[in-house]
């Protein structure tokens, strides 16, 4: 069977002297694990086509449930993102975080879309990278169906002022109501987050917070991913220790 899609690079593995192992988060059928067999295999730009981050058409062929990249055509490397090793380990947590949330065979065209606009902001500093990541977690989670219920508090239905959020059952908890592991969440951090979970991806960045907002907003989502998703990223860690010291 062949497939013909559109999609971006989220993880490779070098297998032998020149063959490699990629994740490709795909427009049409979601995530596909792939080989990119050597340079002289594949018709196109197959070298810079394959690489983690690379986005572009791809054309697959399936045999036996092994799938193999056929051709690729490259459509963007993020050039600017790879000669930064923040932005870089940054893009690499989003990655991650993709390749554990994407589904596979299924429509996947919101996820890279998001993917897309993140990195693209990303590499132009046109947003604060706090404001990307916060962003991209609570998009994807929310895509891949761990939205937080942040309408109301959980317990009594109040829906304005300060209010605490809840990482483990997902949802915003009211003053009256909160428990020991909320963490904060002020009234614009709140708004932001209404913004985010209910807006579609075009406008997903479309809000602005304070410093000390966009602060809590991203340590609700970082701690939402967790949560939720009942793991870290090595990734994730690997961004904080890089950024700590800039
Ligand atoms: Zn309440």
């Amino acid at each position: 069977m062949n497939l013909s899609t559109s999609g971006l690079i989220i993880r490779e593995f070098h297998v032998g002297e020149s063959d490699r192992l990629v994740t490709v988060l795909t427009r049409d059928f979601g995530l596909i694990r792939a080989f990119a067999s050597g340079a002289r295999s594949i018709k196109g730009k197959k070298q810079a086509g394959t690489q983690l981050l690379s986005y572009g058409n791809f054309a697959f062929t399936e045999r036996k449930d092994t799938y193999r990249i056929t051709e690729a055509e490259c459509l963007d490397v993020f050039f600017a993102l790879r000669s930064d090793l923040v932005k870089l380990s940054l893009a690499q947590y989003f990655c991650e975080l993709c390749g554990a949330l994407a589904p596979e065979q299924d429509d996947a065209a919101d996820y890279l879309r998001v993917m897309l606009n993140t990195l693209k902001f990303l590499e132009t500093d046109r947003l604060p990278a706090l404001q990307l990541k916060a962003v991209l977690e609570l998009a994807l989670l929310s895509l891949a169906g761990y939205m937080p219920d942040v309408s109301g508090c959980a317990v009594c239905g109040a829906k304005s002022g300060p209010m605490g959020l809840d990482p483990v059952g997902g949802v915003a908890l009211c003053q009256n109501h909160l428990t020991g592991r909320c963490l904060p969440l002020s009234a614009g951090t709140l708004q932001a987050m209404r913004h985010i979970t209910g807006a579609p991806v075009e406008r997903l960045f479309s809000f602005t917070l304070s410093p000390a907002g966009m602060q809590e907003l991203g340590a609700a989502s970082e701690a939402l991913v967790k949560a939720q998703l009942e793991r870290s990223f090595k990734t994730l860690d690997f961004y904080h220790t890089l950024s700590a010291t800039e």
